[in-house]
């Protein structure tokens, strides 16, 4: 199978040709097509195996043919991650597939000055990468307003767990459950999570 075969929009292909890769890697392959269909993916990779992109090809995908056929507003895709590193890699790789559509990606962390990302995130974005710590702060100032959330997207949860970032996580996604009656998985017990400590794990809820 090559992306040329997918059905995906041909400003992402475009995109795909020109960072060389031509064949899904195995994770790619596996999370793509039902991540299209907007089924809930939990996914499980080790660093290096193409992660990143199994999700970003297919939100960037649903986002721009929506944006294709209307108006869209708010922020509709959020991924968490434990770090600002990783934060700024999954936002060039948001820019890199999305560059000839009209999804707009942005991301915040802590440790810095947040003038600069108030006001990026009051021009309006998509897709917003986020550390919990900033993301939990500009949002309760209603910088960040997270109800028109239908994708989440936990990259390196195991990370975030160990960091004590679950409770942030839990509180995130009974908000959202209580917006969007569709979303409906929950989260395992704390308790079971650790006892999965596989590293490099990724949780995907597309609704
Ligand atoms: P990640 O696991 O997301 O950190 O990606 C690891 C590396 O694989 C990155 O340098 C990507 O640019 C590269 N990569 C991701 N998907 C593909 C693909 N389908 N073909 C070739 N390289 C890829």
């Amino acid at each position: 199978m090559k992306f040329e075969d997918y059905s995906i929009a041909a400003e992402i292909k475009t995109s795909l040709a020109k960072l060389n890769y031509r064949r899904p890697t195995d994770i790619q392959f596996k999370s793509i097509p039902p991540i299209l269909k907007g089924e809930d993916v939990l996914a499980i990779a080790q660093t290096g195996t193409g992660k990143t992109a199994a999700f970003a090809i297919p939100v960037i995908n649903q986002l721009h043919m929506r944006k294709i056929k209307g108006r869209m507003d708010g922020i509709k895709c959020l991924v968490m991650v434990p770090t600002r590193e990783l934060a700024i890699q999954i936002h060039q790789v948001f820019e890199t597939i999305g560059k000839h559509t009209r999804v707009k990606s942005f991301c915040v962390f802590g440790g810095v000055e947040e003038a600069p990302q108030i006001a990026r995130l009051e021009k309006g974005i998509d897709v917003l990468i986020a550390t919990p710590g900033r993301m939990f702060d500009l949002a309760s100032r209603g910088f960040i307003k997270l109800d028109r959330i239908e994708v989440l997207i936990l990259d390196e949860a195991d990370h975030m767990l160990d960091l004590g970032f679950i409770k942030d996580i839990r509180d995130i996604m009974t908000y959202l459950r209580k917006k969007n009656k569709r979303f409906s998985f929950r989260l395992p017990s704390t308790k079971l999570l650790k006892n999965w400590l596989i590293p490099w794990l990724i949780m995907l809820f597309v609704f």
